[in-house]
């Protein structure tokens, strides 16, 4: 039976015209790989920066293929390329790393690995955000578009990028000469799986995907002393409790009802006694938005309100504000985002393709974008399809990603992750640079 349908796949496989669909035969030939690959990156996870077996899987995967693979890039990071004549550059990506995060979903190929962190401290690792199944689709993609050159002409640009949760692979990755060194593409793709939609699904939409990111560190100075004392003292735990509540005015009474904006103080320490009133007190906030403007305004809020209550208890000492890291808003090309969801509606079906809002998440792929490469991205869902039904009758909420219980149903959405990344790349990779350069200028905007 199974070499009967063998047979009957390899005369069905190979089409001869500029297709953009995978046909079902093409990804289920490539489907039990591109599973083993899978179970073996989910076993074998690596943390930020330190996915060297896993950059060396997928870079011999993607040589045996043809595709001319360059390691190390930006630390770990892997550039495969493959041309197949003139055409436009179009850079497809992945991400390498898994996380600290110690698996508990019961699956018979859950993680067991521990590691050592960057501090030397024993952790548990577990691909908690997917990236193992991206890099299951990556390969089994790059092995079909390898497999058909005659359905697409120009070059495809495969990249596995690492330390996409610490923010900073993208980064080493473009530093390290990405662009350079390798190609510009005219076109860059990614996606995202998550339980924010059931398996067989994708997710798009224009315009943001994923939110400005900022990271503030505030120090708020006071006057230390005798608990029983206060009058001797600027107490900073009252004037950071003021400050905490006078900051969720920023969202609701400065920024325009329609507009998106978070502001979270996620830690608040101070002190070390109860009887002891101390010097200082650190709120650690993040914040996030979509618009530049929005961003800027909310920063400077931020500022305003800290320096006013400090100022209000008769501190002498200005707050520090430290902005130690940011991320810039993940946006599609609002004309790409349209060319591409038409083509997966009729590579998958137009059921198969949901509108999906913008995340408050963060992702280091905007640094590519930033460089001036047009993108998109969209979204792949994970959630096995009868859960998911259970869990939105019963407003339950499924693990997210980065939760130790985190399990994508992997059967269909590895097969609609290969399915959709194909149908993508031949649109593009059946385009010409200057159309697609045409498309993404006429859409860009971003302001
Ligand atoms: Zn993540
Ligand atoms: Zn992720």
């Amino acid at each position: 039976m199974r070499f009967a349908k063998l047979l009957f796949l390899t005369a069905l496989t190979a089409p001869t015209f500029a297709q953009t669909a995978a046909t079902s035969e093409e990804v289920e030939t490539v489907y039990p790989d591109a599973h083993t690959l899978y179970l073996d990156i989910h076993q074998n996870p690596e943390l930020s920066s330190h996915e060297t077996q896993t950059a060396a899987k997928l870079a011999s995967h993607l040589r045996s293929l043809g595709y001319d693979v360059t390691e190390h890039v930006g630390g770990t990071g892997i550039v495969a390329i493959l041309k197949n004549g003139t055409g436009p550059t179009v850079m497809l990506r992945t991400e390498l790393d898994a996380l600290p995060v110690e698996e508990k979903t019961g699956l018979p190929y859950a993680s067991k690995i521990h590691t050592k962190d960057d501090s030397g401290r024993d952790v548990p690792v577990m691909h908690a955000c997917g990236h193992d199944l991206h890099m299951a689709a990556l390969v089994a993609t790059a092995t079909i578009m390898a497999h058909s050159k005659d359905t697409w002409h120009g070059t495809l640009m495969l990249i596995g990028q690492p330390a996409e949760e610490t923010i900073s692979g993208a980064k080493r990755m473009v530093g390290d000469g990405l662009f350079k060194r390798f190609a510009k593409p005219d076109v860059g793709v990614a996606l995202h799986v998550s339980n924010e939609s059931p398996a067989g699904k994708v997710g798009v939409g224009s315009e943001y995907r994923y939110a400005n990111a900022d990271s503030l560190r505030i120090t708020i100075y006071g006057k230390g002393g005798h608990g029983s004392a206060p009058n001797t003292t600027i107490d900073p735990i009252v004037i950071a409790a003021r400050t905490i509540v006078a900051l969720q005015t920023i969202a609701s009474r400065e920024v325009k009802p329609r507009e998106a904006a978070v502001i979270t103080v996620g830690y608040i320490q101070a002190g070390t006694k109860n009887n002891i009133i101390p010097d200082h007190a650190e709120l650690g906030v993040t914040v996030r938005t979509y618009k530049p403007e929005v961003r800027k305004q909310v920063l400077a809020a931020i500022a305003r309100i800290t320096k006013a209550e400090a100022d209000a208890a008769g501190v002498q000492r200005e707050p520090l504000i430290e902005h130690y890291e940011s991320t810039d808003a993940v946006y599609n090309d609002p004309a790409l985002a349209r060319r591409l969801t038409s083509a997966l509606e009729s590579a998958l079906g137009k059921e198969d393709v949901l509108e999906v809002d913008p995340l408050m998440g963060s992702e280091d792929y905007s640094y590519f974008i930033e460089q001036g490469i047009p993108s998109f991205y969209f979204a792949l869902g994970g959630a096995e399809p009868q859960k998911y039904a259970q869990a939105k009758a019963s407003g339950e909420t499924l693990p997210s990603n980065h939760s130790s219980l985190f399990a994508p149903d992997v059967d269909p959405a590895l097969h609609t992750g290969i399915a959709a990344e194909v149908a993508v790349l031949r649109n593009l990779l059946n385009a010409s640079p200057e159309e697609l350069h045409k498309s993404a200028s006429e859409g860009s905007g971003r302001n």
